[in-house]
């Protein structure tokens, strides 16, 4: 009969775990046991056994009592030292390959919480249910796993335990539990409580029972221990039921472990693919670095994280575009070029991930030997972009890498390195978008050859000019290259090309700065407007200018240096000033004509009372 009931509830446990019904089941397999205790066959012969710690006399049990004894009130406690997650540390490879012990922390405690209640009421159940029953105690492998430590108990007399004991592999009578031919204890006769190793007051304890909890590959990861002060109190034919019980345990503890990563994994999953919806809506590559950042500052725990992105192909040059954390300041901005030292260009130049753990005395270069060293941060985990069919061919590296440092050196999961380069894949799409939609941005504004603002524009930014003349005065210039029909003449088109955008770099080098505008206005024709300016000012902006131009010669064919010399014509519109922005453009250009007029290579200021020469070098001609 307690043989059929065994399996009975064998088959509810086993059922509650693979269909996930344990909450029904469970009672079931509990009402089978009780009545397979109830119906547990006279007292069977001693039977020699395998285990290497001596099995004691088995007496018969008598206690009669098992009803009166569930009313008896008992006190179960968890540890706070040990914890589930341990227990999967401690063997690796059972769930996740190494846990992360910095996020997450949230859905283990859930674990724990979720655990806790179930935990006790099985002990609870165990305590009443064992006739005699001091203490039924559940140990798992602290997080050396050298050492048994409670996880919770169900005793009568709470103070008695004491929650912190470790118990060695090998010592004392339940420290036997750890080596790998014994696979059950069973006392009788202690003299005291003393041996088992939990006991901060050691009680009368005479009888002592427990096996092994294993794992899915066999290694014992905890121990199922039930105590008595009673001499002789278990037989043989407890062990079968701890056994079953051991096993439920190992299940619960596995299912619930598996489900809280799972749904750790799951929810980063998701957060990644509400990310994604966000990184496509972006089209500024500063709004998306930003997004990038709070993805990753979001997932994963971090010190420094940088953007790293390979911008310049002209000059084999990538740039930090994002840099929060250690050093923030300097790294931000910096550039970087392949033949540098550092492990993240090579990272980049190799398409593959790059993971360091340091020791604090071995610094090793990020970027080159200009960035500051920072040796607080033990960990660095850098992923570039996947390799393209283009990049391959062109031989170029990773456009866009992010790279994750942190102070302790603890390195991520397999499953944060997969999401971390589907995500750098993701940024990378977005990055590409961004840099297109800002190429195409520029282009509309921009004139190609010089990168000035071209003439629709200007014309358009002069009209919000009227806007800004109401309350500044705003100066504005236009210019002429002297002689340049003579220059593309002689020295051809290209090298008048090049020229033009010499020339309007030296323009840049002078007025480029605070509200100014910048524009070719024509072939080779320049204006630029100077909101507050003054009258002083923009003579001397408009001089500075000039000088710049006419400098030095333009070093194009070896050995001919070819000068230049622009001719200048301003216009300052006051406040008083009525007309429209345009008209003022028109009395600069009036201006220009007067200094070609005037000999060229000169600055000439249209006033209201009429043309106003400067005194300027007479350039040569
Ligand atoms: P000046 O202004 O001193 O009176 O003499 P100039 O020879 O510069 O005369 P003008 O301003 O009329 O000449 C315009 C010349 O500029 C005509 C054209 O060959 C040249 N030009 C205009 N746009 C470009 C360009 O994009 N590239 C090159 N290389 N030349 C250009
Ligand atoms: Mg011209
Ligand atoms: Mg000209």
């Amino acid at each position: 009969m307690s043989d059929i009931l065994y399996i009975v509830s064998g088959l509810l446990i086993g059922l509650a775990f693979k269909g996930g019904l344990f909450l029904f089941a469970i009672p079931g397999a509990l009402i089978a046991l009780v009545l397979a205790w109830l119906n547990r066959p006279s007292l069977p012969t001693n039977k020699a056994n395998t285990a290497t710690v001596p099995v004691l006399r088995a007496t018969r049990t008598t206690d009669a009592t098992a009803i009166g004894r569930i009313l008896r009130p008992a006190v179960t406690q968890t540890s706070p030292t040990l914890s589930a997650r341990d227990t999967f540390s401690a063997y690796p490879g059972d769930g996740d390959s190494s846990l992360d012990k910095l996020k997450g922390n949230e859905i283990w405690d859930k674990l724990e919480r979720d655990l806790d209640p179930i935990y006790r009421s099985i002990l609870r159940a165990l305590q009443t249910l064992i006739p005699k029953t001091h203490t039924v105690l559940l140990l798992f492998k602290s997080g050396d796993g050298k050492s048994f430590a409670i996880r919770q108990f169900s005793a009568e007399v709470e103070a008695e335990i004491n929650m912190n004991a470790r118990i060695a592999d090998g010592s004392g009578v339940v420290g036997q539990l750890s080596h790998r031919d014994v696979n059950r204890i069973l006392e009788g006769d202690l003299l005291n409580g003393k041996s088992l190793g939990y006991y901060a007051t050691v009680p009368m304890v005479h009888s002592v029972a427990g096996v092994p909890i294993y794992n899915s590959k066999n290694q014992r990861v905890g121990a199922l221990v039930v105590d008595s002060l009673e001499r002789n109190a278990f037989n043989t034919t407890l062990i079968p039921i701890l056994d079953s019980f051991a096993a439920m345990f190992y299940m619960l503890t596995y299912k619930s472990y598996t489900s809280a990563s799972n749904y750790r994994e799951k929810k980063k999953f998701y957060e990644l693919s509400a990310y994604q919806q966000k990184f496509f809506k972006t089209t500024l590559l500063k709004d998306t670095y930003k997004e990038i950042f709070e993805y990753v500052s979001q997932n994963f725990t971090a010190d420094r994280i940088m953007i790293l992105v390979f911008d310049n192909l002209e000059k084999e040059q990538g740039t930090v575009a994002f840099c929060r954390g250690e050093d923030e300041k300097h790294f931000e901005g910096m550039h970087f070029s392949l033949s540098d030292k550092g492990i993240l260009p090579l990272a980049m130049m190799q398409h593959s991930a790059t993971e360091r753990v340091f020791n604090g005395h071995d610094y090793v270069y990020r970027l080159n030997d200009g960035e500051p060293r920072n040796s607080t941060l033990r960990y660095l985990f850098a992923q570039p972009s996947s390799m393209t069919m283009h990049n391959v061919a062109m031989n170029r590296p990773s456009e866009l890498a992010i790279c994750i440092e942190r102070r302790q050196p603890i390195k991520f999961e397999q499953f944060e390195k997969d999401l971390l380069r589907f995500m750098v894949n993701i940024a990378y799409f977005a990055y590409q978008r961004g840099m297109q939609f800002e190429h195409e941005q520029f282009e509309i504004y921009h004139d190609a050859l010089t990168g000035l603002l071209n003439r629709r524009t200007i014309n358009e930014k002069v009209m919000e000019l009227n806007k800004v003349h109401q309350e500044k005065d705003v100066g504005v210039m236009m210019m002429d290259i002297d002689h340049f029909k003579h220059i593309n003449d002689t020295y051809g088109h290209q090298a008048g090309d090049t020229i033009l955008k010499g020339i309007a770099s030296r323009i840049s080098s002078v007025a480029n700065q605070g509200e100014n505008l910048l524009a070719r206005y024509g072939g080779e024709e320049f204006f630029v407007a100077i909101p507050g300016a003054t009258e002083e000012t923009l003579k001397e902006t408009a001089e500075a200018i000039r000088v710049a131009v006419c400098s030095s010669p333009f070093d194009i064919h070896q050995g001919a240096p070819i000068p230049v010399s622009v001719s200048i014509g301003c216009y300052l519109a006051t406040r008083e000033f009525q007309g429209e922005m345009e008209r003022a453009v028109h009395y600069a250009d009036d201006a220009l004509y007067s200094a070609k007029e005037g000999g060229r290579n000169r600055v000439v200021v249209y006033q209201d009372r009429g043309f106003e020469n400067e005194d300027v070098e007479q350039g040569k001609e």
